[in-house]
């Protein structure tokens, strides 16, 4: 059996021929930039979020540098964020100029380690960019307490995260401004890239919408120096058509994790993130399972037909991108266990129940020798 991990054509169902046809109006009709089906769709994300304002960027890198810069943080302000997340987060903080900071992750939520946050906050902190890492909610209450007592702003990363609640409210719509990437990987995938940020600051979004469209207000009139990165119709169109269908998708998510937690449970070499808080939901962009075992699992499943791979095997802190921060091994050591240790398994919406089980048979033939 081979266990694929995208499968795009599920995602588009019997929508496709009505997808395929806007396009083409589009195409027609020369609608590529900035119009009605971009304002529509952002409108409709940020309701989906429960935020006022959205504002479509060409990818989540961008939104990530864009949300920066309408904060006003550059040279001489530090952001603090995860030793453990995807290059793009501490990218953009650096592609301000401004120097990122990096805390811990914790061992059981592989997400940012709140208790370390404190202490990484000084004079110069202007930002905490907590990462939903894997699909899974941050909780917030603590961070945004923080931000609070020390004046800081909260930037949420969750691209990995569309419609990941926390406290009763979805994750982008809690810190001041929220991230979101449409890489055909993620949760809620363009058919190339795409990205939005959202926020309930008019203000903010007055300025991002300059900020993506080279400083402009009104025509030929520049009032900021920005740079042109702004979502395409064809982009918001594709986007438009799937995002009633997240949820949906979501849910089946968590029911693919729940089979592989229940078909894993007992094995003794294995872990995976700890269960999210009742009321919380995660929407499992990844599932991830941690091993001292992990380079050898790999192997067996790939051997098998199964398209497992390892996310971020080199963290942060030591990437050669990041060399003159003055990071050293050592340093963050969850970070480095959970990039030697973790391994995806495949999880998308429609994953087939004996796909699941066909992996999990596998991975329990790994570490018992045996099918059952
Ligand atoms: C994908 C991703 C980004 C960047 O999004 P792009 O659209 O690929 O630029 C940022 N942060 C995290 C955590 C991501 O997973």
């Amino acid at each position: 059996m081979k266990v694929p991990r995208y499968e795009y054509g599920a995602q588009f169902g019997d929508d496709l021929d009505v997808v395929v046809e806007r396009i083409r109006s589009a195409l027609v009709l020369g609608r590529y930039g900035a119009g009605e089906e971009v304002s529509a769709f952002e409108q409709a994300f940020a309701d989906y979020v429960g935020a006022l304002h959205g504002r479509g960027v060409n990818t989540g890198t961008d939104a990530l540098v864009i949300a920066l810069r309408a904060l006003g943080i550059g040279p001489g302000d530090e952001v603090v964020t995860q030793a453990n997340t995807f290059n793009a987060t501490v990218a953009a903080i650096c592609l301000v100029g401004a120097t990122p900071v990096l805390v811990d992750a914790d061992e059981d939520t592989f997400l940012m380690d709140v208790a370390r946050l404190e202490p990484a906050i000084t004079s110069r902190t202007r930002a905490i960019i907590p990462v939903h890492l894997y699909g899974r909610p941050t909780p917030m209450a603590e961070i945004v307490r923080l931000a609070g007592a020390h004046g800081l702003d909260v930037v949420e990363d969750a691209a990995q995260a569309h419609g990941a609640v926390t406290g009763g409210v979805r994750v982008g719509s809690i810190g001041r401004l929220g991230c979101f990437s449409f890489h055909p990987s993620k949760n809620l995938a363009a058919a190339g890239a795409g990205g939005i940020i959202v926020t309930g600051d008019e203000e903010l979004a007055t300025r991002i919408s300059r900020l993506r469209a080279l400083g402009q207000h009104g025509q030929n009139n520049h009032l900021v120096v920005g740079g042109n990165t702004q979502l395409d119709a064809i982009q918001a169109i594709v986007l438009q058509a799937k995002l009633p269908r997240l949820d949906g998708w979501n849910a089946r998510r968590r029911d693919v994790a729940a089979l592989y937690r229940a078909g894993l449970s007992g094995l003794p070499g294995i872990r995976v993130q700890d269960p999210v808080p009742d009321g919380d939901e995660h929407v499992y962009h990844l599932f991830q399972i941690r091993t001292v075992e992990r380079d050898r699992l790999l192997r067996h499943l790939v051997e098998a037909g199964i398209d497992a791979v390892v996310r971020y095997p080199v963290p942060i802190h030591l990437q050669p991108a990041f060399g003159d921060r003055g990071w050293r091994v050592g340093q963050f050591p969850v970070a480095e266990r959970l990039a030697d240790e973790l391994l995806c398994l495949p999880i998308r919406p429609d994953l087939r129940e004996t796909e699941v089980e066909y992996v999990v048979e596998i991975v329990r033939r790994f570490f018992t020798g045996s099918p059952t």
